[in-house]
């Protein structure tokens, strides 16, 4: 398969729904071989499926995200079957949306650990990778959420804040090392994510939301990624925030 990431392969978080599997597509569309990681091994199934049978390589790593040690294993595992690892898409993440008071406490757990520790661990394992290649990249999926706070979504909000916060000081310790850091800032896409809240009268809100606007489709986003990970290697595209036009 030819393309601008051909000889590159990427890792992506998330990959059995949503931005992570268009995402997944999209990048082998462009050459790369990808290591598709997520709970669901049915979903990645048929998404390595699809792959190959457009021609493209993969690898499914069935993975829980907030767990360091199953990270450290999808990392390695990446590296032992292709050698490398030049791109990580750090996508996974649950918006488990309601308000401060009277939280469940488990949904912001569920959502630290997962968007924010994660993250970090994915982003500390593939580190000496890239460092060893002299090159890398990675991508980390924050959100509108992470630049603009709003009741209902205080810790979604932290949560996907500390992502940006993490990235900027990430940019700073690897650019020497010719390793680029973008983050990508969806508003509202059209995907399961809404579908998690445990709160009912905050998925009720958020369903709402979601139905009040034309919604971003996965593949939007996507190009974004694809976009930004195929500059010439003096380009490091910090930041990507994309709305849907009908959102405020
Ligand atoms: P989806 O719910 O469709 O996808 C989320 C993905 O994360 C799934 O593949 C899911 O797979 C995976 N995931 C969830 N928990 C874990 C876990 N513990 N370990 C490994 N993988 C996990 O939602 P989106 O595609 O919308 O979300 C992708 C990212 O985009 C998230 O970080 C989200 O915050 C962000 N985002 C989304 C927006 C939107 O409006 N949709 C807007 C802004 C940002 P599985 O369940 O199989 O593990």
């Amino acid at each position: 398969m030819g393309g601008k990431l051909t000889g590159k392969v990427a890792i992506v978080t998330g990959a059995s729904s949503g931005i992570g599997e268009a995402t997944a597509i999209a990048l082998a569309a462009e050459g790369a071989t990808v290591a598709i990681a997520a709970r669901r091994s049915d979903r990645l199934s048929k998404l390595a499926k699809r792959i190959t049978e457009s021609g493209g390589q993969v690898l499914s790593i069935t993975a829980d995200v907030s767990d360091e040690d199953q990270v450290n294993v999808m990392v390695q595992k990446t590296q032992a079957e292709f050698g490398r690892v030049d791109i990580l898409i750090n996508n996974a993440g649950v918006m488990l949306l309601g308000m401060i008071d009277g939280a469940n406490t488990e949904d912001w757990r569920r959502m630290i650990n997962l968007n924010v520790l994660g993250l970090m661990y994915a982003t500390h394992k593939v580190l000496p990778l890239m460092k060893a290649q002299g090159e890398g990249h990675i991508v980390n999926i924050s959100s509108v959420a992470g630049r603009v706070a709003n009741a209902g979504s205080g810790v979604y909000n932290a949560s996907k804040w500390a992502v940006g916060a993490f990235s900027e000081a990430l940019r700073k310790e690897v650019y020497q090392s010719n390793i680029r850091v973008t983050i990508i800032e969806p508003g509202l896409v059209a995907t399961e994510l809404p579908q998690h809240v445990t709160d009912p009268k905050a998925k009720e809100t958020t369903a709402s939301f979601y139905g009040s606007v034309k919604n971003l489709e996965s593949e939007d986003i996507a190009a974004a990624i694809v976009y930004a990970v195929t500059q010439p290697p003096h380009v490091n595209v910090n930041e990507i925030l994309i709305r849907p036009t009908e959102q405020e």
